[in-house]
């Protein structure tokens, strides 16, 4: 397959050209200005970008458990959508990815049914309750690539700890849902006036501040790779920027909604704008763009929680977490950042690419010849208007139903295989 006269953006070999890119079998062959040699099939790239394909390190799918809400077929094809050529999976299933054979399960399961690559993230402890610590040598055995009791913090300092030691000795990513709940609990929205006029309980941004400040002091012991979970407030910002000039191995990552949403969105009492953490104030909205301006917040993801609508229709304080963002996550990063002049091109492909396939240890995230050929083509001018009802999805959870938005996934080519072309598209 010869994809001929796109942009190819390739931040692991700092290429920003106009390039063609030749796929041999499942690897990319070849990389030039005129790649040589006959093809079977040849993509008119011109006017598309052609770049790794994107890796969502932030997913939820739902399987095994909420079948209902989404499954590893539907999560993926919705992957697959919005470019994406592999999702790591969130282990707040039921069961929970607690041991080897929840690991096994979600592998063979997407072996079957899959339209990406699926990288499983084993919970930190068992039943994800921040007690007793999971069985991590068998899930790293078993394919876990990182680790995290998403959903929940480890509220206990010295399971933390522990966990962080055990995490660290097979270098893998621990990745903390920051909040204290002994601050959050029971709240629905953020703290402030909004939440005050509307007499709602709300999830302070210290919640998440205060238990990442614990775990940055835990991770320097502990020598662990350690990573924020999508942050939101302002105090989280500025801590992992102070860690990352000491030279420590940390990271962070932020979704669209909290690029571009703030708190007073919750007025309308829609719960597709009911989010953990929450929709924030005006000044940490600022605070995460200066975050992925300057490098501090250095990868791009969705959280994509489906939720099913009878559960999401109940009232704001009643319903549940969580926004699906698979198919809208470029567009929307588009708008935040590029339009915005906060990222270019080059380092929002590393942000939604490069740096998820190196923080997690799996392939993907280069164009590098020999390499698997996974390959996200865009769009970067398409203009288009986001219609929940025509998501791959399972669900339709979402608080941009109707947004006018620019740029999309023209084709998404997971080893070497069209996975998905856009219709629309030539
Ligand atoms: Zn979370």
């Amino acid at each position: 397959m010869l994809i001929r006269g796109g942009r190819v953006i390739d931040p692991s070999q700092e290429i920003d050209e106009q390039m063609d890119v030749l796929i041999v079998g499942e690897k990319i062959a070849g990389l030039g200005r005129e790649a040589a040699g006959s093809a079977d099939e040849v993509i008119d790239a011109s006017g598309w970008l052609v770049t790794p394909g994107l890796i969502d390190m932030h997913v939820h799918l739902r399987e095994p458990g909420y079948e209902d809400k989404e499954t590893i077929e539907t999560g993926t094809a919705a992957a697959a959508a919005g470019g994406f050529t592999a999702v790591a999976c969130m282990p707040n299933t039921e069961p929970p990815l607690h041991s080897d054979a929840e690991i096994e399960f979600v592998l063979r399961t997407a072996d079957l049914t899959a339209q990406t690559r699926v990288y499983p993230i084993g919970a930190l402890t068992k039943n994800r309750a921040g007690k007793e610590l999971a069985e991590i040598g068998l899930m790293v055995k078993a394919g876990a690539v990182a680790f995290s009791d998403d959903g929940d913090g480890i509220a206990d300092t010295g399971v933390c700890l522990r966990a962080m030691g055990y995490v660290s000795q097979f270098d893998r990513l621990f990745i903390q849902h920051c909040e204290d709940k002994s601050l959050s609990r029971g709240g629905c929205m953020n703290a402030g006036l909004t939440a005050t006029r509307l007499g709602l309980p709300a999830l302070p941004a210290i919640a998440e501040v205060i238990m990442a400040q614990r775990d940055l002091t835990l991770a320097r012991q502990a020598g662990v790779r350690y990573h924020v979970a999508h942050v939101s407030a302002a105090g989280t910002v500025e801590l992992v920027r102070r860690a990352r000039q000491e030279g420590l191995p940390v990271s962070a990552e932020v979704c669209p909604q909290h690029l571009l949403l703030t708190e007073e969105m919750c007025a309308r009492y829609d719960a597709n704008f009911k989010m953990n953490p929450p929709l924030r104030s005006p000044d940490d909205l600022q605070a995460c763009l200066e975050g992925v301006r300057d490098g501090t917040i250095g990868c791009l993801v969705t959280d994509h929680a489906p939720q099913v609508n009878s559960e999401k229709e109940l009232g704001f304080q009643e319903a549940p977490f969580g926004i699906i963002g698979l198919e809208t996550a470029l567009p929307l990063f588009v708008r935040a950042l590029i339009d915005s002049e906060v990222l270019d091109w080059p380092r929002m492909i590393a942000a939604m690419s490069t740096r998820p396939a190196q923080l997690l240890g799996v392939p993907g995230g280069t164009l590098k010849v020999d390499q698997a050929a996974d390959v996200t083509l865009i769009d970067p001018e398409a203009e288009w208007t986001i219609d929940a009802e025509r998501m791959r999805s399972k669900s339709r959870n979402t608080p941009f139903d109707g947004w006018p938005v620019r740029g999309q996934a023209a084709m998404t080519i997971v080893g070497g295989e069209i996975r998905y072309r856009c219709e629309q598209q030539r």
